[in-house]
């Protein structure tokens, strides 16, 4: 249909940019709002042992957006957009703020959760301020350091400007830890592995996702856990969905799994529950360092 005359495969086009253009002015209007109405909320995946039973390493804090209209919009669709019309300072602040204020509420009540993993943006590395927002956050709330773990993707690495290697040097110094995310699927090299102060390295899901299909994916899963355990970091494989896979990685000697096989991500309430249920206990803090000999 665009065919019928010289410039309509033009105007098709250009009318789709609209639509695309138009639905992000919108979605950034309502994120604006969501953040003042509260729609947003976090729930909390649970991290556990891969050698020892129900012992819990951490959880990690993923964003929910439940707009009135929309529906459920999942995170992969509103971060790209927040990080591109200048919203993801405001959303870490305040993802940071709300898991931090729910880390302290668990340490008071003594619930078994001996770390909160949060998500921090490439974006959020450029703000001067960021390590300074960290350092506050955990003072207000009366946190330690390694009560949190900061997880950063390899394109922070990559990052020249000057205001991202400041950040990670603060970061480090104050003792919050650093997690690379999706390991294996950007654009880094492992040469940049040594030069960054990481404390512990994901697996990304695709390769958790192919373990039973692919003897190639069973290779590169174990090889990461090798490289990471020869760095002293802390390795954890994401997307654990079969017992299949579970046994692979526990015969591996991962020290720490995350998926849907032990949990979805949940509110606070039902990590508390699921915890409780399932009899955990925190991770001895040693626990999850390379594996003996
Ligand atoms: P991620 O940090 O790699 O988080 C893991 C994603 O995998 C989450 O998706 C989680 O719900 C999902 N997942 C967990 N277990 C399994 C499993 O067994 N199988 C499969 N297929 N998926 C599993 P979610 O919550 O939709 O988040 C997607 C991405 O959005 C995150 O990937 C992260 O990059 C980003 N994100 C989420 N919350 C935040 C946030 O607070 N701040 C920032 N900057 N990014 C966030
Ligand atoms: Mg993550
Ligand atoms: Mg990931
Ligand atoms: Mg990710």
């Amino acid at each position: 249909r665009a065919k019928s005359d010289g410039g309509g495969s033009v105007r098709f086009f250009s009318g789709d940019m609209n639509r695309v253009a138009q639905e992000r002015v919108s979605l950034e209007t309502a994120m604006r709002e969501a953040l003042q109405l509260d729609q947003f909320t976090l729930h909390y995946q649970p991290q556990v042992s891969g050698r020892a039973e129900r012992e819990i390493y951490g959880v990690e804090a993923l964003l929910r957006w439940e707009h009135p209209e929309l529906g459920n919009v999942p995170p992969a669709r509103f971060v790209p957009v927040a990080e591109e019309c200048g919203l993801m300072a405001d959303l870490s602040l305040w993802v940071l703020e709300h898991a931090c204020t729910q880390m302290a509420d668990w340490r008071r009540r003594g619930i078994p959760i001996p770390r909160i993993a949060v998500n921090v943006s490439a974006i959020n590395f450029r703000d001067p301020d960021l390590s300074l927002q960290i350092a506050s956050c955990l003072d207000v709330h009366g946190l330690k350091p390694d009560d949190l773990i900061l997880e950063i993707t390899e394109s922070v690495m990559l990052d020249p400007n000057p205001d991202v290697l400041e950040n990670i040097e603060a970061i480090y110094v104050m003792g919050v830890r650093l997690s690379l995310d999706d390991f294996g699927t950007g654009y880094s090299s492992l040469s940049h592995l040594h030069r960054l102060p990481i404390y512990e390295l994901k697996l990304d899901q695709s390769f958790v996702r192919d373990i039973d299909s692919s003897a190639i994916a069973r290779t590169l899963t174990s090889s990461v856990l090798r490289i990471g355990e020869s760095l002293s970091m802390k390795v954890v494989a994401e997307g654990v969905e079969t017992d299949a896979q579970h046994a692979f990685l526990a015969e591996q000697g991962f020290p720490v799994l995350q998926g849907y096989l032990f949990s979805a991500p949940l509110p606070p309430g039902d990590l508390e529950q699921w915890l409780s249920r399932n009899d955990y206990v925190e991770m001895p803090a040693d626990a999850a360092g390379a594996s003996p000999p």
